[in-house]
């Protein structure tokens, strides 16, 4: 392990990238389509990182022990040539595991194309299986059918394993949320359920539409008897458990009600070339200005390990602690600038 520890001795082991602010969906908690319509301005092509940009960042972050890199966005399939981008990543010395979260709706065209490139595994975000509901959860701009067509399409092109992450949101989505998990039992996809977060301002965030963990566990149990099982490695996010009837796991991920910001050892790169060490955190720091004046790889390297090692975040730890009434406050920055 290098030496980019921060201040409260978390090393620095993966890394999100959000490669566009861009989306095909419009996701109440996320976007909504009220906020972001037709007119809305998404960041200028100039302002985004390229694949060039975005793999010496990444290869830099490799030297200082990151060995893990997430894709995401906005929707990372809405990019084009994506599969250049994951070729590069392939390529850096010490990153070995290369993960692209998507809603799916273009998978199924292009998951051969990125399993071939070298894109290791693939989470797919899955809200509801009854078309309406399914519609509700992403502004009515996806179908469900091509979704689905892209889970499969993962499992056919070996992007294993295969997750799906369903965001559970009060009078939302959450009368029908044991049908996902009947539909994915006994099959290769390991299924997540996450509590709905306080993440940016947009989304009109309120603690009662959050459907906790322990209730999801609860109705999940009432139908099917679960037992947990051990985390596979420290920084796993999910607690996961185990049908007894054999038929495969199911995870719960409690960022609100048991957040697990100890073992957080995860930066995001953001869509316009800044580190942000915490999906709470204000701004980060700019990358891409340094990169593009001509930094070298040590002036890079050592703005990324003075951010690193000053960091001290622990938003999610402190709002649960917080009483009501004294919660921290709300932060800028959006789901879709940072990568989820
Ligand atoms: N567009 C891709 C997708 O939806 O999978 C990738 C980006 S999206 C921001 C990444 C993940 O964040 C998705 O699984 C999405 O459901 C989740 N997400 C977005 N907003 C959230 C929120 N407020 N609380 C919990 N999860 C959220
Ligand atoms: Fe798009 Fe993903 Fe956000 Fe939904 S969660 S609006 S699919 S970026
Ligand atoms: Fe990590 Fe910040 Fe989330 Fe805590 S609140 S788990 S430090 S991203």
């Amino acid at each position: 392990m290098s030496a980019c520890v921060d201040t409260l001795g978390r090393g620095l082991s993966d890394v999100r990238i959000s490669v566009t602010d861009r989306c095909n969906f419009r996701c109440p908690y996320c976007m909504p389509a009220d906020l972001f319509g037709e007119s809305y301005s998404f960041l200028p092509r100039p302002e985004l990182l390229s694949y060039e940009e975005i793999a010496r960042l990444v290869g830099i972050l490799a030297s200082l022990g990151v060995s893990k890199a997430r894709i995401t966005g906005g929707e990372p399939l809405v990019r084009a040539d994506l599969g250049d981008l994951i070729g590069r990543l392939a390529a850096i010395d010490g990153i070995d595991d290369i993960a692209l979260t998507t809603n799916g709706a273009l998978l199924a065209q292009q998951a051969t194309r990125l399993a071939k490139a070298g894109l290791h595994r693939v989470t797919v975000s899955l809200d509801s299986l009854d078309p309406v509901i399914f519609q509700r959860m992403n502004g009515d701009r996806g179908k469900l059918k091509d979704v689905l067509a892209g889970i499969t399409a993962a499992v056919e092109a070996g992007l294993s394993p295969i997750k799906v992450n369903c965001v559970v949101v009060r009078d939302m989505n959450d009368d029908s949320f044991e049908n996902i998990a009947e539909h994915f039992r006994g099959t290769e996809v390991e299924l997540r359920f996450i509590e709905y977060m306080d993440v940016g301002t947009r989304n009109g965030w309120e603690m009662e539409q959050v459907v906790t963990a322990s209730e999801i566990l609860e109705r999940l149990a009432a139908r099917w008897p679960l037992e947990p099982l051990e985390r596979r490695s420290p920084s796993e996010v999910a607690g996961r458990y185990r049908y007894t009837d054999g038929k495969g796991t199911v995870g719960v991920v409690s960022s609100v009600t048991a957040p697990f910001c100890g073992a957080c050892t995860r930066a995001r790169l953001t869509t316009n070339g800044r580190l942000v060490n915490c999906l709470f955190a204000e701004g980060g720091v700019d990358l891409k200005g340094p990169l593009r004046s001509g930094a070298d790889d040590r002036e890079l390297t050592d703005i990324i390990l003075a951010s690193w090692r000053a960091r001290d975040d622990r938003y999610s730890e402190l709002r649960t602690q917080a009483t009501s009434g004294d919660s921290p406050p709300r932060r800028r920055m959006e789901m879709y600038q940072l990568g989820g």
